[in-house]
């Protein structure tokens, strides 16, 4: 099976999911997550690295139990969904004007490993806040406001969360050169 097969079965146009997969087939059991997924160009290297990490904590058997359910953008920062042995993390999110603030909540009796996914999953997510989620550079979270004439033919295309009321945009990060209006869509 190689990328493209991958690619076409998800039904997913994002070649750098399919890479994902393809490179760490323990994580991923050959197939995409149960839930719409995309890397984002600015991210691929922090999901490869976090990837990477969790590959390499667990031998054969967990790695068997480990699942990726979602990877996306929420809120402007990195959400990677995953569980082990059936057991999985909560998510709540608190919104607070802009600010969102994000809750894991474990299970009850969470196993050592789980404990140790949970804190590279967390650091990753965390890292994608302070990291373009354009080109990798350095950036900072942002309200991207949406502006016909700002927003070129094709930026507002990945799965983003509704925009709260009263505000019309998205929160997203940006290193500076990509939260001017002319670089958004580059
Ligand atoms: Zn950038």
């Amino acid at each position: 099976m190689d990328e493209s097969d991958i690619a076409n079965d998800c039904d997913t146009p994002d070649p750098k999911l399919a890479k994902l997969i393809a490179t760490f087939p323990r994580l991923f059991h050959e197939k995409a997550p149960e839930c719409y997924s995309y890397v984002s160009d600015g991210w691929e290297k922090l999901i490869h690295a976090l990837c990477t990490d969790i590959d390499r904590l667990l031998p054969d058997a967990d790695a068997a139990v480990f699942t990726v359910s979602q990877i996306k953008e929420k809120w402007g920062s990195l959400r990677f969904y995953w569980s082990f042995e059936g057991q999985e993390a909560t998510v709540i999110d608190l919104i607070v004007g802009i600010n969102v603030a994000k809750l894991q909540v474990p299970p009850k009796h969470p196993t050592d490993l789980f404990n140790k996914i949970r804190v590279l999953v967390v650091a990753a997510e965390n890292k994608s806040k302070t990291t373009c989620e354009t080109c990798g550079e350095p950036g900072e979270m942002r309200l991207l406001v949406q502006d016909e004439e700002a927003a070129p033919k094709g930026f507002f295309t990945f799965d983003r969360e509704p925009i709260p009321k009263g505000i019309h945009g998205w929160v997203g990060c940006r290193c500076d050169l990509h939260a001017h209006r002319d670089n958004r869509s580059n």
